[in-house]
């Protein structure tokens, strides 16, 4: 392998397109267990997954990441999966697949069940403890004050949960697995196994990770420097045997940088101010650096507006609260305060109560603080939010600004990792933030399908810049979004780049001229609220068709899966690039000089293509959906935009005049074909 990275851009033309429906093996593959043959699980694989079997097998076999883009319904699950296992197994290592949603990861399992009835393989999928512990104590309990990881190991360390202390009794994890009647277990087959026996289904998934092939779990695990350093030692198998697996990588930079940031609202300082007053964890050393940290909050934001941010200077503000309290340095004070909320936890448990301490919280995030307020790494930000009421919240939060630095250090330490994504342009970026290194692979596997089930629309002339917005474009745009419903068969989802912009479209006669049921996303819906509404939106696919009103970025378009009839068209309206605030201006500079003058590219553009294409690719979630994607403004067919768009969807693209009636005609031909 050459030192400089090397790319690959793998386009597969195929006729006499049969139909999809994957087949279970029948002895059509060679079955070297040497190989990904032996374990790739389908009767024959499609042009591209040998591809890109052989690329991943080539990757790991030689120590290296590789950044893979296809499509979706393209089968990488368990592409990926049988072009790793057959290393995994000659060395007796470990895969971590990691994911973002809970259906991703049981997906993992179902790709392993599937491959287990070819070769002796085992896997099992994690979830976290608020969804896998049975201690009801820790459930109605846990906060952010006290987070259930923490809660969870004072009550194992001091003998305190019956769950734990009956799994413990329960033998070695290879007793454990070879009791099961299969090897390959999704999180919930876990917990009701546990559950039946009265053991914690958590520690239960823990002990079956040390010896199988294949942990399916939340990215967390591997990006939260806490959570790594405490769960990679306890898997029994050494990180240069482990190869990671980045599902959904276009999310991994952002991932990185929230679990390396950290916010501490004036709710919580107010809470340890109280806490430290009065009763049996009175501390004066705690009242008065809370009550200036307080004072010094208030009298910063009180000219912010209800939704505002400013960087602030992390030493200034450290030194002169700890100089208005009354101390000499932060120093002392912040492990006191620390020490002296840990005394109130062990206390409070001791007690049979929740060990929760405003005063610790306050203490750890503030000694945080000062640890990292030289690094160029962070930005330091005050904000303001709209609270209910006329209250605004007021937050002192520590922004990561390098990516790197978070996947750095698992990547080191690991044999090599696959990243793979159908919305993952231009992968020279994404590789560069996923701090892969110059050897590594990048490479394109594209559906030979592509054209005959896609159909792409720019509309040329329809422009949604802000300075643009008036209420005549808006009146354009809802011509175009009822042209497409009018000509699609089953349901149309509309993503706008904001809830301002989707109210707009209302309020310019969007839902009123409809003669299809309208769904709206609204912001802060609850989860369950959005669920349903999602469900009979979906039900409505094959009954005339409906529409669904929701944001880019939002929980339908990134997370929404709408195979078949559930979605046939997409609009996607606007460019939805963030606010320019601070902390945005902070990231820019810092990838500016990190990423070779990129930064407004990496940090600016970047995400909010990723963004747009996301709630492009809702419609077609297997290769045989056929899908029209109608991309409302012009900057889309850029050369500036278009190189962020990934070759499934660039290859389908046209560019239509501002024209309702070609559009429609463009989109009705298309799903008459
Ligand atoms: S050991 Fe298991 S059941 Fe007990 S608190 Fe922890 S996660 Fe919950």
């Amino acid at each position: 392998m050459s030192t400089s990275r090397s790319k690959i851009i793998l386009v597969l033309k195929q006729h006499g397109y049969q139909g999809f429906r994957l087949t279970p093996f029948c002895n059509a593959m060679s079955d070297d267990s040497s190989n990904y043959k032996a374990y790739f699980p389908y009767s024959s694989a499609r042009q591209g997954q040998t591809e890109m079997m052989i690329e991943i097998e080539k990757a790991v076999n030689l120590g290296i990441n590789i950044c893979a883009e296809a499509p979706n319904g393209f089968g990488k699950t368990c592409v990926t999966l049988s072009g790793i296992l057959p290393w995994i197994k000659r060395n007796n290592g470990k895969v971590l697949y990691c994911a973002r949603t809970h259906r991703q990861l049981d997906r993992v399992i179902e790709e392993m069940m599937e491959i287990s009835k070819r070769q002796d393989v085992s896997g099992v999928s994690f979830r976290g403890r608020r969804h896998m512990c049975l201690n009801q104590f820790v459930l109605e309990n846990a906060d952010f004050v006290a987070p259930i990881s923490e809660v969870c190991g004072q009550l194992k360390a001091t003998g305190r949960c019956s769950y734990y202390e009956k799994l413990k009794r329960a033998g070695d994890p290879e007793d454990i697995l070879e009791d099961l009647s299969k090897k390959v277990l999704t999180a919930p087959e876990i917990v009701k196994l546990a559950e039946s026996k009265s053991m914690c289904p958590y520690e239960m998934a823990k002990r079956l990770a040390k010896v199988v092939d294949v942990v399916a779990l939340s990215y967390l695990y591997v990006f939260d420097p806490w959570i790594l350093d405490v769960f990679l030692p306890e898997l029994g198998t050494s990180p240069s045997k482990m190869v990671l697996v980045q599902d959904e990588a276009h999310n991994v930079p952002a991932t990185a940088l929230d679990s390396a940031s950290d916010s501490l609202t004036l709710r919580i300082i107010r809470q340890a101010t109280r806490e430290a007053s009065d009763g049996p964890y009175k501390d004066g050393t705690s009242f008065e650096l809370n009550k200036a940290l307080t004072r010094k909050l208030l009298e910063l934001s009180a000219l912010m507006g209800d939704n505002d941010e400013r960087t602030i200077d992390p030493v200034e503000l450290i030194e002169s609260v700890v100089l208005s309290a009354g101390f000499e340095s932060s120093d002392r004070v912040l492990h006191h305060m620390v020490e002296h909320g840990a005394k109130i936890k062990r206390g409070l448990l001791k007690a049979g109560k929740f060990p929760r301490s405003a005063i610790h919280r306050v203490g750890d995030f503030l000694l945080e603080w000062v640890k990292v307020s030289k690094k160029k790494e962070f930005a330091f930000i005050i904000a303001t939010t709209p609270e209910r009421g006329s209250a605004k919240r007021v937050s002192l939060d520590r922004v990561a600004l390098d990516p790197t630095s978070v996947t750095g250090p698992i990547l080191g330490r690991i044999h090599s990792s696959v990243a793979i994504s159908g919305t993952i342009s231009p992968l020279d970026a994404y590789a560069e933030m996923l701090g892969f290194g110059s050897e590594s692979i990048t490479a394109t596997f594209q559906s030979p399908f592509a054209l005959r089930t896609r159909l792409g629309l720019v509309i040329h002339g329809l422009d949604t810049s802000f300075q643009n917005r008036n209420k005549s474009m808006f009146e354009r745009i809802v011509e175009h979004c009822l042209a497409v419903v009018n000509a699609t068969p089953g349901n149309t989802g509309v993503f706008t780049s904001s809830y301002s912009i989707a109210r707009s479209l209302i309020e310019n006669g969007f839902e009123r001229r409809l003669k299809r049921k309208l769904f709206i996303e609204r912001p802060g819906m609850k989860g369950n609220d959005n669920d349903r509404m999602i469900e009979e939106f979906k039900s409505k696919g094959d009954q005339g068709g409906t529409v669904l009103l929701g944001v880019q970025g939002g929980r339908n378009s990134e997370g929404g899966d709408f195979p078949g009839s559930t979605m046939d068209s997409v609009v996607v309206v606007g460019v939805p690039y963030a606010k320019p605030t601070p902390r945005m201006e902070a990231l820019i500079n810092y990838y500016d000089v990190v990423f070779n003058k990129k930064g407004r590219d990496y940090a600016y553009v970047l995400p909010a293509m990723t963004r747009a294409i996301q709630a492009a690719g809702r419609p077609v979630r297997r290769l045989d959906d056929k899908g029209a994607i109608v991309l409302l403004d012009q900057r889309f067919a850029t050369p500036f935009l278009s190189r962020f768009i990934p070759f499934w969807l660039k290859e389908a693209i046209e560019v239509v005049p501002d024209n309702p009636q070609v559009v429609a005609h463009r989109v009705e031909s298309f799903f008459m074909t």
